[in-house]
């Protein structure tokens, strides 16, 4: 019988801090500590993808990765704080873009700490 072994809850707790702390400070070296503290969970248990309750991670780059929302939105603003998600210098910061044939899925992450995507039209 095979044996998994699933990230810690300090491990899971380490991620969710992390991305926190990049959506409230909204700096470049928050957002690299952020993408860097969740690969290493990843890497960890050698894993290349892990289920939160709003978002995933997952492996990129070697070295890196990226943070999948799993609410989606059909407007333009935040479901939880109604903050305007194209708003310049605003309180919604991208966290990733996967790109498809008629539409981008873009991660969005407010300063409220929620994360969700939306269809963005190419
Ligand atoms: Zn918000």
């Amino acid at each position: 019988m095979k044996t998994y072994q699933f990230p810690t809850l300090e491990d899971r707790a380490a991620v969710e801090t992390a991305i926190r702390v990049f959506l409230w400070t909204q700096r470049a070296d928050t957002r690299m500590q952020m993408l860097r503290t969740a690969r290493a969970v990843l890497d960890r248990y050698n894993i290349s993808k892990l289920k939160f309750c709003n978002f995933i991670v997952e492996t990129t780059a070697p070295g890196w990765s990226t943070i999948r929302g799993k609410q989606k939105i059909d407007g333009h603003q935040c479901p939880n704080c109604q903050a305007d998600i194209y708003e310049q210098p605003g309180n919604v910061r991208i966290l990733s873009i996967q790109e498809g044939r008629s539409h981008d899925e873009v991660t969005y992450g407010c300063r409220c700490g929620t994360i969700f995507n939306k269809a963005e039209n190419v």
